[in-house]
């Protein structure tokens, strides 16, 4: 079988990958080798994730995983969304605070995550998970990274910061993204056909 490329330098998305396509061979950049920054200068999760392992593909000649992700919030017009990451760093309570006065379901927001796999061929998948929840109004639970401690999901009582991280990804925008993906994945005769570095 043909590995596939996962175009991220976070150990920790590629040990969820790794988990979630048991049975492909996934390897990081680290393991191939590759050393690269791709500008992320898309205006969706979708574009980001098609940017990253388009570029990748290209640089290899091999399949490519990329991934992309934030949270939305309603009330913010959808901020911090593809800028997600890039506002990490500072404390979450900004977020918060930026919804003080705002009740209920007007603190609608949700984690989202796409996902893209190019193919030397020119084949492209790309597909998209979300999490619903509601902006917490206080910062809850250890677990997880990122904006996890301030969404709330109310079919849980918790925070996503409080679930345990089985429970997360068997529910989270990521885990149902690479479900999808998985879905696509095994259907594709690509990973299977032969050529000199199939495995
Ligand atoms: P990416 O690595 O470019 O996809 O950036 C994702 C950013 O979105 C992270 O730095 C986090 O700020 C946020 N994010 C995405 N997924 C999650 C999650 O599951 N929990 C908490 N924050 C997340």
């Amino acid at each position: 079988m043909k590995s596939i490329i996962l175009a991220s330098n976070n150990k920790d998305k590629v040990k969820e990958v790794k988990e979630i396509l048991k049975g492909y061979d996934i390897i990081s950049m680290k393991e191939a080798g590759i050393d690269v920054d791709i500008e992320e200068n898309g205006t969706t999760f979708e574009e980001n994730a098609l940017i990253k392992a388009r570029a990748i593909m290209k640089l290899t000649g091999q399949i490519t995983m990329a991934d992309d992700s934030g949270l939305e919030i309603d009330y913010l017009n959808k901020a911090p969304g593809v800028y997600s990451a890039r506002f990490m760093g500072h404390d979450t309570s900004y977020d918060i605070k930026k919804l003080e006065g705002v009740k209920g379901s007007d603190r609608s927001g949700r984690f989202v995550c796409a996902i893209a796999v190019c193919f030397p061929d020119g084949r492209e998948i790309v597909k998209r998970g979300t999490m619903e929840g509601l902006i917490a109004e206080e910062i809850k639970g250890d677990n997880g990274f990122g904006y996890d401690p301030i969404v709330y999901l109310p079919e849980y009582g918790k925070t996503s910061a409080q679930l345990d991280p089985e429970e997360k990804n068997k529910i989270s925008h990521r885990g149902k993204a690479l479900a999808l993906i998985k879905e696509e994945l095994d259907k594709s005769e690509e990973l299977y056909a032969e050529d000199n570095d199939s495995k």
